[in-house]
């Protein structure tokens, strides 16, 4: 058994924006259900949700500053969670990173250095809660600073740094390493400074004992210089530290058959009944009840996702019989491009723009199919609630993606490995001849109902996942 703190800037469902708050509110749970002694971290937003009671515990001082320390429960679970009240960084109406405008704070390397030294006072014990942890566990840049700083005491815990995306590096300029009085013997080439800036990442990615990403092939990927972004490297030269875990889901969170927020449920043994939520989508989301395939997108619109193939892909998909429902939110051409599109053709495609936890729900339950076509993807969530959902995928080949989803071949086919549609170019027309590939096999029921199933039985627990860090934490 470890005693372990968990460091996030988000922590579903306290706090959101995307895939790493899943991981942070999953894996700590799925560490204590192993044994462990886990605690979670994360900064006293405004926009917190909880459901439980909360605690004051202390005041941890710094140097000039100082924050209190709170505590409540992850909801639903028995993991204890701090949280850094800071009102005048963390207080603020927006979210995590962005207010209400969606621009980011300009305070954000104060915000989220702040943060990192009062995980750092409460790594070393010295946040008067009486306990000190074995590994603290870091996540994307937000967190960088806290190996960095721990690297400079002596009788530290071990490091693990994991890496949700290598896009965002939290990249502040030079000054930033002064106003934040950081230590300057970080101040280097193999440190914090990344050509003459201040890169939070690399905090990370230089002096954690280990580093993980969030898929093997990700872990690969980002040793290029086309997924490094310079960093790669310095992610090739920690190659013997680096590993790939690919995520997990929430079983409590993703089953169709107890899910409160789809309309019918229904498993792999049942599933004429996941037609009961194809029908609540459609209805909801103003479409005839047409019986043609169903594809779902759900995503934030951002260059990473595809977004670009899938927009030069609808004229073509507007022009077969099938209906498209999409829900995300973004860059404002996306959305616009995209509304247009819907406008255009309201009998067959229906945009949501926003975050709606509940209306995914429902898409993945009432969707034939699911669209993802990533330029990359450290891991990817919803091709694995997809699969769960036994709405087969169509997923670019790359980082998780290629690990979790097995293409539809005459081989997967019979040896029933096959759970979605794999292509690899990143272009339009990849991505049109993935989708018609799917059209055809979809038209074929039992076929289709077989890669449902396949899918569906899938063992994407987090318990395998968290399995797979208690190993790298033991060789610590
Ligand atoms: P990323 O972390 O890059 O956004 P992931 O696939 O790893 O991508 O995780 C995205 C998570 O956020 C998933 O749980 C997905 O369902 C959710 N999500 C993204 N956009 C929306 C939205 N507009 N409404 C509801 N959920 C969303």
């Amino acid at each position: 058994m470890k005693k372990i703190l968990f460091v996030s800037s988000e922590a579903h469902p306290l706090i959101k924006t995307g895939g790493l708050a899943d991981v942070s509110g999953s894996l700590p749970k799925a560490l204590a259900d192993l044994g462990d002694e886990v605690r979670l971290i994360i900064p006293n937003y405004q926009a917190i949700k909880t459901t439980g009671d909360i605690y004051y515990k202390s005041t941890v001082q710094l140097q000039n500053a100082y924050a209190n320390l709170l505590e409540t429960r992850l909801p639903g679970t028995d993991v204890l969670v701090w949280l850094v009240d800071c009102p005048q960084l963390f207080g603020l109406a927006g979210n995590p990173y962005t207010d209400a405008q969606g621009q980011a704070y300009a305070n954000n390397a104060e915000r989220f250095a702040l943060f990192c030294r009062i995980a750092v006072e409460v790594a070393m014990g010295r946040g008067y809660l009486d306990w000190k942890p074995d590994i603290v566990h870091c996540n994307d840049w937000q967190t960088g600073l806290v190996p960095a700083l721990l690297s400079l005491e002596s009788g530290r815990p071990a490091t693990v740094f994991t890496i949700h995306n290598m896009a965002y590096q939290g990249l502040f300029p030079k000054q930033a390493f002064s106003l934040l009085n950081l230590p300057r013997a970080l101040w280097h080439p193999n440190g914090l400074e990344f050509n003459g800036s201040l890169s939070f990442i690399k905090g990370g990615l230089a002096y954690a004992d280990r580093i993980t990403t969030v898929s093997p092939t990700y872990a690969e990927e980002i040793q290029s210089a086309e997924f490094g972004y310079g960093l790669e490297g310095l992610l090739s030269y920690r190659n013997n530290d680096l590993t790939g875990i690919v995520n997990g889901i929430d079983d409590g969170q993703w089953n169709s058959l107890t899910d409160p927020a789809i309309a019918s449920h229904y498993d792999a043994s049942s599933l004429a009944d996941k037609q009961g939520n194809k029908t609540a989508l459609q209805t909801r989301l103003g479409l005839p009840l047409a019986k043609v395939p169903l594809f779902a997108l759900i995503s934030r619109l951002v260059d990473q996702k595809g977004i670009d193939l899938l927009l030069a892909c609808l004229p073509e998909m507007m022009a077969l019989p099938l209906q498209f429902v999409l829900l995300g939110s973004g860059e404002k051409q996306y959305e616009q491009q995209l509304v247009a599109f819907a406008k255009a053709n309201p009998e067959k495609m229906a945009v949501t723009l926003g975050y709606d936890e509940d209306l995914a729900h429902l898409m993945e339950a009432g969707a034939d199919l699911f669209l993802m076509p990533s330029r990359f993807e450290p891991c990817g969530l919803n091709q694995l609630y997809s699969q769960r959902y036994g709405t087969p995928p169509i997923v670019r080949r790359c980082g998780g993606l290629a690990d979790t989803v097995i293409d539809t071949l005459p081989e997967t086919l019979a040896n029933n490995t096959a759970t979605g549609f794999v292509f690899d170019q990143a272009s339009a027309g990849s991505l049109m001849e993935a989708i018609k590939r799917a059209l055809f096999v979809h038209s074929q029921p039992k076929v289709w109902q077989q890669l449902q199933t396949n899918g569906m039985q899938k063992d994407f627990s987090w318990q395998n996942s968290a399995k797979a860090y208690q190993a790298l934490y033991a060789q610590l």
